[in-house]
C-alpha cells in the first residue's frame, strides 16, 4: 500500500534544506492568476520556502469537490 500513500502525498511534508530533514510545511496562497493559483510552501521548523505548487483552475474544481464544497449558486427556474 506504499504506492497509495505516495499518491495521497499532497506536500504536507517537504525536504528542508536549512532543517535538513523533511518537515512539516504550512501551505500559504502566494499568487492568484485567472486561471491558476500559486501556493507557498513554508517549513513549520525554520519558516523558509521549500517548494511551490501551481493548481490550474480544473485541479481546483476537483479540489473542492473532493473537499466536499459546493459553489454558491442561486439557479432559480421560473
Ligand atoms: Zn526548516
Amino acid at each position: 500500500m506504499s504506492q497509495q500513500q505516495f499518491e495521497n502525498f499532497t506536500a504536507s511534508s517537504l525536504y528542508c534544506e536549512k532543517c535538513r530533514t523533511a518537515m512539516p510545511v504550512r501551505e500559504r496562497l502566494l499568487l492568484v492568476l485567472p486561471d491558476k493559483e500559486i501556493f507557498d510552501y513554508l517549513c513549520t521548523g525554520c519558516g523558509s520556502s521549500v517548494g511551490r505548487r501551481e493548481i490550474t483552475a480544473g485541479e481546483k474544481v476537483m479540489a473542492q469537490a473532493m473537499a466536499g464544497r459546493r459553489p454558491r449558486r442561486a439557479t432559480r427556474l421560473r
